[in-house]
């Protein structure tokens, strides 16, 4: 069964519609994360009244904690979370490699302990893919080692041979039954060459869609798009394609211009409970004092309940008094946010005039006299 269908095309970007066993999810989509099973601050039915149709969820933080066979229980995820969107998982190879403590690589799985309690585990592919069905995902990801930035040509080149043969029994452990679709990931760190050895072994296996990994890990901008560059032709046309882990909105319209349809990140629900807001002219931080008496909402342009409803003013208040309902306000403007560039760029795709909003978005963002950009790294 497809796992895509694709509408239109418009350069490189594409518009379509991801199938999933929850319903039909327009492409390209953005993935707000939900690590635990809730997207922080926000319900559910909030994220559906925001146009939220899939979020991403991370299988090594609920196998720790609930365990993933206390979900399988309770109904599933959706059931216990109360969520009938769409839900991925991600395998939880980079929590792995970044959080867990004491971490040994064999050649069947690794070894870590956990960062909640201490406690040891032992994770294998085929373990990874079991826990996301005991979930009920409706996409599952394979099992990958995501190498840190920088690392060496040697450890990059062995860890990309793990990855495929982990990727291999992932494929080969999943059940017949049911609607899960299951992803593999092309890894590689920033060697060209090993990203290329990656997408070979990676695209050659019957994946329903196939992502790119290990990008965002402290490496160069310029860096991660090469990387991308240097697998995104080689990735089927009529196959999903997910760039895990990004990214800001300029990210995301840079990734829809290389042909990607898929995206998840942190960013738009962190930023926003640390006041960090987006705009059409560029990003804020409600922090800052210049709107301590700013009657006007955090973009005159957005429709979105806290824009219509309260000044900057007021926001500011409630997060220097460090008020919860700032984390909840902040957020539906961030994640609104998000859905609307998202739906600007599916349409502009869809009536041939990506590039010319690829280049008003950009002059726009980047020029805007709103931006509070980081003064050190201009992010
Ligand atoms: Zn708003």
């Amino acid at each position: 069964m497809k796992t895509i269908e694709i509408l239109k095309d418009d350069g490189s970007a594409r518009a379509g519609r991801l199938i999933t066993g929850r319903g039909e999810i327009d492409t390209p989509v953005f993935m707000p994360v939900g690590t635990q099973g809730t997207v922080k601050a926000m319900t559910n039915k909030e994220l559906a009244g925001l146009g939220v149709g899939m979020i991403l969820s991370n299988a090594y933080h609920l196998y720790l904690r609930p365990g993933d066979e206390l979900i399988r229980k309770m109904g599933g995820l959706h059931k216990f979370a109360g969520w009938d969107g769409a839900i991925l998982t991600d395998s939880g190879g980079y929590q792995i490699f970044s959080l867990g403590v004491l971490r040994e690589i064999k050649e069947d799985g690794v070894l870590f302990q956990s960062h909640i309690d201490g406690s040891r585990h032992f994770l294998t592919p085929e373990k990874m893919v079991r826990v996301q069905e005991n979930i009920g995902a409706d996409i599952a990801m394979c099992l990958d080692e995501c190498v840190s930035y920088p690392s060496s040509f040697e450890y990059t080149r062995d860890s990309v041979e793990l990855t495929s043969r982990w990727a291999k029994r992932c494929l080969e452990a999943r059940s017949e039954e049911g609607s899960q679709k299951l992803f593999g990931i092309i890894q590689g760190g920033f060697y060209p060459e090993l990203r290329l050895r990656s997408a070979e072994d990676i695209l050659a296996l019957d994946f329903d869609g196939f992502a790119i990994g290990g990008l965002s890990v402290g490496e160069p901008k310029s860096l991660m798009w090469d990387m991308v560059d240097t697998v995104v032709g080689l990735m089927p046309a009529d196959k999903p394609r997910y760039m895990m882990g990004i990214g800001l909105p300029e990210d995301l319209l840079e990734g829809v211009n290389r042909g990607i349809d898929m995206f998840d990140c942190i960013i738009p629900t962190r930023f926003a409970r640390n006041g960090s807001l987006f705009t059409w002219d560029g990003r804020i931080n409600i922090k800052n004092a210049r709107f301590t008496d700013d009657e006007g909402p955090i973009d005159e342009a957005c429709s979105c309940y806290t824009c219509r409803t309260f000044s900057k003013a007021y926001l500011r208040h409630l997060l220097v008094s460090h008020e919860l309902t700032s984390f909840y306000l902040n957020t539906i403007h961030n994640v609104y946010f998000y859905m609307e560039l998202m739906k600007k760029i599916r349409h502009a795709i869809t009536t041939g005039k990506f590039d010319k909003f690829y280049h008003d978005f950009k002059t726009r963002y980047e020029g805007g006299e709103s931006n509070d950009r980081c003064s050190v790294c201009n992010g």
